[in-house]
């Protein structure tokens, strides 16, 4: 395993394996890897000859300066994680290269960073697509892998890689959301909850489940009612928005339809914002 540091660099040792043939796999993370990342990571060494995770803590997709300050790093101990993985390159580079560019440009993303988490955001997916565009084009990779955990990301990175196809020639794969024992979802920033935030996070993915078993008999209204009765009845936790929405436009819907409509949460536990949710 090679840690690159120079897009420049790297973008000739895969244009080399292209030319061989070798098909490229790649895994964008900000690090603080877990579960959830290394998950990816088998979907992509299982698919492609080479693949690539890359490492950086993409200062533009944040809207709190805190937070982005605050999220752990822990290059180190990543690398020796992916040690494990049959991972070909790690690609960490610093902001002056990926942002030596200076042009900020605009994709047209159909309304799909509006709502949800571009509502309480503001400007977080304008910096995903930055900073993911610019990775896809130092990294052409055949594949790239990003987690079902990041449902409306997930949704418009597949939506800018339709719209903007000859720019981007790259396939999409999704991974399922992994989660502790108790139901939490993986996220980098779990490691900032406190003991008692920690044992009060399962009751996202409880009330989210909740509503998916309960889906025959329950209102789009009630499945609300009871989401954020559960989450705000934990002293730990405050509900910032639960949404049932389309899978394709992300707009609310009216009625469940099984297999087109996904359950969207974000909760404050404490300082720490955690989002998740269910496909129904
Ligand atoms: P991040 O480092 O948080 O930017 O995440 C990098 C990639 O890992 C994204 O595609 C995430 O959706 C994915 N990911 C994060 N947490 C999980 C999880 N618990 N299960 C599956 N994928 C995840």
């Amino acid at each position: 395993m090679k840690i690159v540091k120079n897009s420049q660099e790297l973008t000739q040792l895969i244009e080399n394996h292209k030319q061989a043939g070798d098909s490229i796999g790649f895994v964008p993370t900000m690090g603080a890897l877990h579960e959830g990342h290394l998950s990816l990571v088998r979907l992509s060494v299982q698919d492609n000859k080479i693949t690539v995770v890359s490492i950086f803590v993409n200062p533009t997709q944040f809207n709190d300066l805190k937070d982005f300050e605050q999220y752990p790093r822990t290059l180190n101990e990543d690398v020796q994680l992916l040690q494990n993985e049959q991972v070909d390159y790690v690609f960490a580079p610093d902001e002056n290269d990926i942002y030596k560019d200076a042009e900020d440009r605009n994709f047209d993303l159909n309304s799909l960073d509006s709502m949800m988490e571009g509502k309480y955001r503001p400007g977080h997916f304008k910096g995903v697509v930055q900073i993911v565009s610019r990775l896809f084009k130092i990294i052409p990779a055949d594949r790239a892998y990003f987690g079902q955990k990041d449902f409306q990301q997930l949704t418009i990175i597949k939506h800018l890689v339709s719209s903007y196809k000859s720019e981007f020639n790259i396939e999409i794969i999704a991974g399922t959301i992994i989660r502790e024992a108790d139901g939490l979802a993986m996220s980098s920033r779990n490691k900032h909850l406190t003991k008692d935030e920690r044992l009060a996070a399962p009751t996202i993915y409880n009330a989210l489940t909740y509503c998916k078993n309960n889906v025959e008999n329950m209102s789009l209204s009630e499945m609300k009612q009871e989401v954020a009765k559960r989450i705000n009845a934990n002293p730990f936790l405050k509900l910032e928005y639960f949404e049932i929405v389309d899978n394709k436009s992300l707009n609310p819907i009216s009625k469940i339809i099984t297999g087109g409509c996904t359950g969207c949460i974000a909760v404050y536990a404490g300082k720490t914002r955690l989002i998740d949710n269910v496909s129904f």
